[in-house]
């Protein structure tokens, strides 16, 4: 051990690398090479030979188990791939409020306590006309306060066709029960009525409960009841609706032939009472929660203990800020949000680079067979089911290597791709790979199969 520390590498590591890591690794590359010796063989141990073992697991231990990838899918919202990547100016406000103190909690006109949910108020109710808002950690967080603060020990109305699972442990009826409220079931899974929730409700009513259908749908013989006819009915009996949109959706999509996707500010301006949504999915900012709705009731949730155990961090605060700013103009926010960027990208764009990537492949790369073929992407992320956008791709081929060996060599590079396999074949969609990384691309792919 000594030896190897005094040697020119171990001075070289001790400069570059914690010295823990540096004598954890030599000691595991020394046991190695002892446990070589009792079996009888004759590894060679002379220093420069163990030195390249050693700096292997140095960087090992020392590397980030965080790390980017790029994202090949063409899946533009995906959840295992951090959902939405943030726009330069979200991270540039992360950078302003982050590294110095900041006014979270602090009213600076007033010189005493201030609360971080009062500064997203006014850019919320500016562009979706609601009254109030409020701020969680996540969206799964935002409904399941919603219900504790407003239903809890009462019944909650839900059609049974919008019992959703979002994924993992995301249930409506297992949220439900966690909020203390009483799940009751109306209609069936195929088919709602009006006259399903009428004969519900009654005086152990809390709150009616819309859930957007974000990641599947419904077809063939169907009927739900629609948000308006809703709120009228909760008017009427003077019971709250509340909506869980999932994915909350700022601009008009359909002009770019996507819909399905319900707008937030077209919600709220149908009365809707409470109405929930994330900010990483189709809104294209951080990970958080949005509630807004009537003062009344936005009082009561921030008045609950759970708001503080789900309450948002200032990094978050600061990236949706910046997030919801870049909606006032939308042609900006089409630019400049990456979520929307990739969601709306024109084809011949992507046509475009494609070729660029074939290119570069095919000028950089003779071993690696690289063909252009138009295809199809998804939002992903519990957004827009169905929606398939037309979209270029560059399908990969490498002698003597199988698509699933492509692939996991190009999971596995010092910058790792994570592509599609279709066919047996490997696909690179370039609607999730914006121009700045295409040859950050290249590179990886000439390091996994040059
Ligand atoms: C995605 C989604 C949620 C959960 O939101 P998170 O921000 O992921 O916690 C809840 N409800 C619906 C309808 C969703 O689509």
């Amino acid at each position: 051990m000594d030896e190897v520390l005094k040697s020119p590498f171990g001075a070289d590591w001790l400069d570059r690398y914690p010295r823990r890591y540096v004598l954890a690794a030599i000691r595991e590359v020394l046991a190695f090479k002892r446990e070589e010796i009792q079996k009888g063989y004759t590894p060679d141990t002379a220093i420069e030979a163990l030195a390249s073992d050693i700096e292997i697991k140095i960087e090992r231990l020392t590397a980030r188990r965080l790390r980017p990838v790029l994202n090949a899918t063409g899946v533009v919202i995906h959840t295992n791939l951090g959902r939405a990547p943030l726009s330069a100016g979200a991270l540039e406000n992360i950078e302003r409020v982050a590294r110095g103190y900041s006014n979270l909690e602090y009213n600076l006109q007033e010189g005493g306590r201030g609360r971080r949910y009062d500064h997203l108020r006014w850019i919320l109710g500016e562009l979706t006309g609601a009254e109030d808002a409020i701020v969680v950690n996540n969206n799964a967080a935002a409904v399941l306060l919603c219900l504790s603060a407003l239903a809890a020990g009462r019944e909650v109305l839900v059609s049974r066709g919008e019992l959703v699972e979002i994924g993992g442990a995301f249930r409506i009826p297992d949220v439900m029960r966690q909020g203390g409220a009483v799940l009751r079931e109306v209609g069936t899974t195929n088919k709602t009525h009006l006259r399903d929730y009428r004969e519900a409700l009654g005086d152990g009513t809390a709150l009616i409960l819309k859930v957007h259908r974000s990641n599947y749908r419904l077809i063939g013989f169907t009927g739900e009841v629609s948000i308006d006819e809703l709120v009228e009915l909760g008017r009427e009996r003077g019971v709250p609706v509340m909506f869980d949109l999932g994915s909350g959706c700022l601009i008009d999509l359909k002009p770019y032939g996507i819909h399905g996707e319900p707008l937030v500010q077209e919600v709220v301006g149908k009365g809707v009472d409470i109405v929930t949504f994330s900010g990483d999915k189709l809104l294209g900012g951080p990970q958080a929660g949005i509630i807004l709705g009537r003062k009344a009731l936005i009082d009561r949730i921030s008045r609950h203990p759970l708001t503080r155990a789900v309450r948002i961090d200032k990094l978050t605060l600061a990236a949706l800020e910046e997030t919801l700013l870049q909606y006032a103009d939308t042609e900006k926010a089409r630019e400049r949000i990456p979520v929307l960027k990739a969601l709306l990208e024109d084809e011949e764009r992507l046509k475009r680079r494609a070729k660029r990537v074939r290119l570069l492949i095919r000028r950089e790369l003779k071993t690696v067979e690289a063909d252009i073929e138009r295809d199809e992407s998804q939002a992903g992320g519990g957004a827009l089911p169905g929606v398939y956008l037309p979209t270029y791709v560059v399908v990969l081929k490498r002698k003597g290597l199988s698509a699933l060996t492509v692939a996991e060599r190009l999971r596995r590079g010092t910058t790792p791709v994570v592509a599609r396999i279709r066919e047996d074949r490997v696909v690179v969609d370039l609607r999730t790979i914006p121009d700045r990384d295409v040859k950050t691309l290249v590179k990886a792919i000439k390091e996994a199969l040059g």
